[in-house]
């Protein structure tokens, strides 16, 4: 084998780079820096927690050969379907209908299976991707269910590489971490690990609105959700993945605010990232609003723009939801947040 030369795809994983924010973040005393997860072979964060969950499932008796069903949006399909496609497993994925077409193409062409379910129903509905994923992992023998938002090995993989890969690159001159949270095994994760290094390390979760995760954090209710645009953060249920009580702070954002900075975030600091890592962006912008300190802040970009393509970046969409305002221009996001 060439030296130069990697074994395989999934020794690309990971390793990437922390770059600092030059523009968006104008007028603010804090510094942000953002972790370009998007760059991962994958296209996502979710690499580094499916090589650690097929390394687990392996360890527990997964075959090559065998099938691996999972609910995904896509990111966690994406990268399970690359590692399947070279170590040799089936993969079905079930994911909810208001995910981009993008997102589910690009999981055919690796070859899985792709179900799609109703948005629109209680989790605990027999058509919700939840149930599906279950029954499916259910009836098909020689089945692996990664099942990534109960999956010790989620939250696993961002303590074993995510966290110790932040804390070599920024070491103690990193004060805060922001990530958005969807089964929370990147601020769980990651966060546990910073926090066994330098235990005042603050964690902030961004929370998309109408999701159930800040209106718990704040008072400890159980309010009703509802649906919104931004994928792969904010939850209907508590995933048990997902440990709140690991938390400094949690910020709020909406639709609007999270897609106006994705559009910055590309325009502006030449980072293609997806509409979570603008919600993560926008909130690490009100933290540092708020929190009149002079910080170093970093933020996880989960996932590429190029998966959301004809919606973020597509005028017409953004126009037909409220996002962008005509007389505005540009539509940015700085007279916003
Ligand atoms: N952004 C995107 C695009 C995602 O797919 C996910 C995972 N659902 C997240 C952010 C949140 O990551 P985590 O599940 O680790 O909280």
């Amino acid at each position: 084998m060439m030296r130069g030369a990697l074994s395989d795809i999934t020794k690309a994983v990971g390793h990437t780079p922390i770059v600092k924010l030059n523009k968006v973040t104008e007028g603010l005393d804090s510094e942000i820096y953002v972790k370009c997860e998007y760059l991962n072979p994958g296209g996502s964060h979710k690499d580094r927690v499916a090589l650690n969950m097929i390394r687990d499932a392996e360890a527990a008796g997964l075959k090559p050969g065998g099938t691996i069903v999972e609910a995904t949006s896509g990111n966690t399909g994406a990268a399970l379907a690359m590692i399947a496609a070279i170590k040799g497993y089936k993969c079905v994925f079930v994911m909810p209908d208001k995910m981009s077409q993008e997102k589910i193409s690009s999981l055919r062409a690796f070859g899985a299976r792709v179900v799609v379910c109703p948005t629109a129903v209680e989790p605990d509905d027999p058509r919700s991707y939840y149930q599906v994923a279950k029954r499916l992992s259910e009836e098909t023998p020689n089945c692996f269910y990664a099942n990534q938002y109960h999956n010790p090995s989620n939250p696993g993989a961002h303590f074993l590489s995510t966290g110790p890969e932040i804390w070599e690159q920024c070491g103690h001159e990193l004060d805060v971490f922001v990530a958005g949270m969807g089964t929370g095994g990147t601020i769980s994760g990651s966060g546990k690990f910073l926090k066994q290094k330098k235990p005042d390390i603050r964690l902030v979760g961004v929370d998309p609105v109408g999701s159930l995760y800040y209106d718990y954090v704040k008072t400890q209710r159980i309010t009703k959700p509802f649906s919104y645009k931004v994928e792969g953060i904010g939850e209907d249920f508590f995933p048990s993945t997902m440990n709140l009580s690991i938390l400094d702070d949690i910020v709020r954002v909406d639709d609007k605010e999270c897609f106006l900075t994705t559009r910055d975030l590309v325009r502006l600091e030449g980072l293609f990232v997806g509409g979570s890592g603008g919600a993560a962006v926008a909130g690490a912008i009100k933290y540092a609003r708020q929190s009149g300190r002079k910080e170093n802040i970093l933020v996880l970009l989960p996932d590429s723009a190029s998966k959301y393509i004809s919606k973020i970046f597509n005028d017409d969409w953004m126009r037909e939801n409220g996002f962008l305002e005509e007389e505005k221009g540009l539509g940015t996001v700085r007279d916003l947040l």
